[in-house]
């Protein structure tokens, strides 16, 4: 998993004199991102033994998700510990009764895990009525939490399956949405999605809608924000889907991006777009 708080940290100059985040919102997420990558630091020197019940692609089944037994404990004070940040800086928030769930019930971290998974919206509007969290600060609580599970899950088995023969818009590990894509220089402009929980990275046609899949040139647009941006939203009249791409140059390197916290640093972009009537998976 990527350092997402160095990379974050390392942008902090720019992040002040932009604007791109207010001073509360900086800190929040260093803490948050710091907290996270604890939980897979903890997680990866457990050495879990993930079971494979099936090869097909998405390689989790979002039907029959379950956690490896020696994680389960790990991902209970996870859960516990990410919405304390997140109750630390928004102190409306109150995650109680879902952590109270979590200590109790049986199957209720793989059930929220599953509803996730299944990226059915409408089952975490239920969600979010029962336990009085916005649907969005659920979304967000549940994809954090599960995500340094799922990026271990990613890299000790992504490269068992045949990722560059994937060519659906949700990820071939964990089958969740993209957040954003990659335009790639150095690959002849090759296109790449990014998953928004595991964090592969997998190719996807150059001309096509991610969301809907539409081909027809005349439906599909892009715009940069700025001239000479490494950003620009792809969009789609068919479906009036968007996704944000970033491109990076031939010299680029993998210390010189982290689509995790770009997707943050690029907030703008979407309230441009939703505005306009788009929406992003
Ligand atoms: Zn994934
Ligand atoms: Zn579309």
């Amino acid at each position: 998993m990527k350092e997402h708080f160095v990379f974050l940290e390392n942008k902090k100059a720019h992040i002040e004199a932009d604007e791109i985040l207010p001073p509360e919102a900086y800190s929040f997420y260093l803490e948050f991102f710091k907290a996270q990558y604890d939980v897979y630091a903890g997680l990866s020197r457990m050495r879990i033994e993930f079971s494979l019940p099936e090869k097909t692609l998405p390689l989790v089944n979002a039907g029959k998700f379950a956690f490896a037994d020696d994680a389960r404990d790990a991902m209970k004070d996870a859960l516990v510990k990410l919405a304390g940040v997140i109750s630390k800086y928004n102190p409306g928030l109150d995650y109680s009764s879902l952590i109270a769930g979590a200590g109790s019930e049986p199957h209720f971290m793989e059930n929220l895990a599953m509803k996730l998974l299944s990226r059915d919206s409408d089952l975490f509007q239920l969600l979010s009525a029962e336990y009085r969290i916005d649907a969005d600060e659920l979304i967000f609580l549940v994809v954090n939490w599960l995500k340094p599970y799922f990026v271990l899950f990613a890299e000790k088995n992504r490269d068992a399956i045949p990722c560059d023969e994937w060519e659906e818009g949700k990820c071939p590990v964990c089958g969740y949405f993209p957040d954003m894509a990659l335009l790639k220089d150095a690959m002849e402009g090759k296109r790449f999605l990014h998953c928004a929980l595991c964090e592969t990275e997998w190719p996807y046609k150059r001309l096509a809608c991610t969301i809907c899949g539409e081909e027809n040139a005349e439906k599909l647009g892009y715009f940069a924000l700025e001239e000479g941006s490494s950003y620009r939203v792809d969009y789609c009249d068919n479906c009036h889907g968007y996704i944000k791409t970033r491109r990076l140059s031939k010299a680029a390197s993998d210390e010189d991006y982290d689509i995790t916290v770009e997707n943050i640093l690029t907030v703008g972009f979407d309230s441009s777009l939703i505005e306009k009537g788009y929406t992003r998976p």
